[in-house]
C-alpha cells in the first residue's frame, strides 16, 4: 500500500536531492582548502558528473546512498517497494552506462558514496588526488 501522497513524495525527493547538493558543497570546500581546483561543475558528459577535471580527464560523482543503493547504508523502503526499486534500478543502470561511456571517452570516473563524504572525507580526497595526479 502506498502511504505517501504525491506531494509528500516530491517533498521527500527534493530533500534527498538537497542533501546530495550539500555533500557536493562540503566536498568542494574540502578539496579547495587542500588546494585542488581546476574542475568544472556538472559538465555536459554522460551521467553529469558533479566535478570534472577537464585536463586530467577525471569525473567525480557523489552518489546518494539511498538513490544509488549503497551496499553499506541501504535499507529497503517499507512502502511502495515496486516504485522505489524500479527507480533505483534505473539509477544504477544509468551509473553503469555513464561509467562505460566516460571510459570510452578516455575519462576516468570516480564515485563516492554519501556516507564516505560524511564519515571519511579525507580518504575521498586522497583517492581523488591520487587519480588526478596520475
Ligand atoms: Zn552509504
Amino acid at each position: 500500500m502506498d502511504t505517501m501522497t504525491k506531494q509528500e513524495r516530491s517533498r521527500c525527493m527534493s530533500q534527498v536531492k538537497g542533501k546530495n547538493t550539500k555533500l557536493e558543497i562540503i566536498f568542494r570546500r574540502f578539496i579547495w582548502k587542500k588546494g585542488l581546483s581546476g574542475y568544472r561543475l556538472h559538465a555536459k558528459l554522460p551521467g553529469r558528473p558533479d566535478l570534472f577535471f577537464g585536463p586530467k580527464r577525471v569525473a567525480v560523482f557523489i552518489d546518494g546512498c539511498f538513490w544509488h543503493k549503497c551496499p553499506v547504508c541501504f535499507k529497503s523502503p517499507k512502502t511502495n517497494k515496486k516504485f522505489w526499486n524500479a527507480k533505483m534500478r534505473q539509477n544504477i543502470e544509468r551509473d553503469l552506462n555513464s561509467d562505460i561511456k566516460l571510459k570510452e571517452m578516455g575519462i576516468e570516473p570516480i564515485r563516492f558514496w554519501g556516507h564516505e563524504i560524511k564519515e571519511n572525507i579525507g580518504s575521498c580526497y586522497k583517492k581523488l588526488r591520487k587519480t588526478v595526479d596520475k
